[in-house]
């Protein structure tokens, strides 16, 4: 028979340290480099060459010596022979001598002995191309006039400019963005260790609830924490293996959620674990051991489980969902980020002054759905309506999550805090 248990009682900071203490990073895998982005980074890229590799012009116009252009101007031009062309992926054939001129295109190698790089905008071209030469070749009358004097190196890209060989290029723990990928690519890192996309599994409690398609009955609503909860777990970077819904009946929660633990790495239910008569992760968490109940001071979202069975993760999520949301940012993200390797485990924190008086309670830490605005001076947070778990709009129209700290009660207007940045402010009206 299933036993009811008292739940402990814990603060927010204490509740967040239970949760990572003993999540460890899960063994990474190796990826081909399309796969890699906003995966965790597991190994630290030193450059295996120099970028650029070879120094190369960043113009098109000519490769010169800038000695044979000293004290050039419009009145006293030097004119110099042009010897060879140099598309981007032809190398000289020899190295270039005092008093000629190559002409070069963007990214090709610098010919020996040129020093810096005329664009065309600054000379003048006499006679070819196309004049009796085949592209790609100087007319053998080819000449280029310049007027003015080149620094050496000007218009020249050096090689090992961007990066020397063996400099830290990325950094273990980090979250691979697009720019990285370009950095992999021209370091020629075809394939590179990355965090696991952790395995989840869902379990929505609840005999009140009804799948989208279906229309809507007296006292049904639709399940809104379903979707919500797939979409930020995938968004966190896992791949949701199961998302069911059950009828509350402790038994078959607790199957679900046994079942949920064989298959996945992280399993969530979601309502059922307040103290009403039906609640039934409540209930049927009695079966399942190394699962505790928790009462965390923490608004919204306190009644909630955790525990590591078997060493997976679950979490029971409070069913508001704004306490689904909540809860998952304050304490279920930076697990699942942990658990891929990532070096930072929260969202973007930002300071931000309270745009209006916001009122919270001693011993608790509350987490206000709040509109950003930036203003000349700073980011100002705004609440998105009543602070009501149960709506869904004002959650849909946050931009962040203001954290009113537990020994804090009161922030009065223009006063600063913290926020976790859910998305950034959309340009144009709200
Ligand atoms: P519970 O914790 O199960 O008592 O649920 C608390 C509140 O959240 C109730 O009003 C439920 O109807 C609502 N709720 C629970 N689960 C969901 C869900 N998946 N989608 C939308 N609302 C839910
Ligand atoms: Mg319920």
């Amino acid at each position: 028979m299933a036993s009811i248990v008292e739940p402990r009682v814990l603060g927010y900071e204490e509740a967040r340290e239970r949760v990572l203490d003993g999540v460890r990073p899960m063994p990474g895998e190796i990826v081909p480099l399309a796969e890699a982005r906003g995966r965790a980074l597991r190994e630290s890229i030193r450059a295996p060459h120099p970028l650029p590799p070879f120094r190369n012009s960043s113009m098109d116009g000519y490769a010169t010596r800038s000695d044979d252009l000293a004290g050039a101007s419009r009145e006293r031009p030097v004119e110099l022979p042009v010897v060879e062309v140099l598309p981007a992926g032809r190398i000289a054939s020899r190295a270039l001598r005092a008093r000629e001129a190559m002409r070069i295109m963007t990214g090709a190698a610098l010919p020996e002995g040129a020093d810096a790089v005329v664009p065309f905008e600054d000379s003048e071209r006499i006679g070819g191309p196309g004049e009796g030469a085949p592209p790609g070749h100087p007319d053998p009358l080819e000449r280029a006039r310049f007027v003015r004097p080149m620094r050496p190196g000007e218009n020249v890209r050096e090689a090992g400019a961007d990066l020397a060989a063996g400099d830290l290029a990325l950094e273990e723990g980090r979250d691979l963005s697009p720019h990285d990928l370009a950095l992999l690519a021209g370091l020629g890192v075809a394939r590179l260790r990355v965090g696991p996309r952790p395995r989840a599994a869902i379990v929505s409690t609840g005999d009140e609830l009804l799948p989208i398609e279906e229309p809507l009955r007296p006292g049904t609503i639709r399940d809104s924490n379903l979707p919500l909860l797939a979409a930020l777990l995938e968004e966190a970077g896992c791949e949701v293996v199961s998302a069911v819904r059950v009828p509350d009946d402790p038994a078959r929660v607790a199957a679900r959620i046994r079942e949920g633990l064989g298959e996945a790495d992280v399993v969530l239910s979601i309502g059922g674990v307040s103290a009403g008569d039906f609640d039934p992760v409540k209930t049927g968490l009695g079966e399942l051991s190394e699962i505790e109940l928790w009462r965390v001071a923490m608004k919204p979202g306190r009644p909630q489980a955790f525990g590591r069975p078997g060493g997976r993760l679950f979490f029971g999520l409070p069913g508001n969902p704004a306490s689904v949301a909540c809860v998952f940012e304050a304490l279920v993200r930076p697990a699942l980020r942990r658990l891929q390797g990532f070096a930072s485990l929260d969202r973007p924190r930002i300071r931000v002054r309270a745009a209006e008086a916001i009122e919270s309670r001693a011993g608790r830490t509350d987490f206000v759905r709040a509109v950003l605005e930036q203003r000349s001076d700073a980011w100002w947070a705004a609440p998105a309506g009543a602070q009501i778990s149960g709506h869904l709009t004002p959650q849909a129209r946050a931009h962040a999550l203001l954290i009113v700290p537990e020994p804090v009660t009161r922030l009065a207007p223009g006063d600063p805090a913290d926020a976790l940045v859910l998305r950034w402010p959309e340009p144009g009206p709200a």
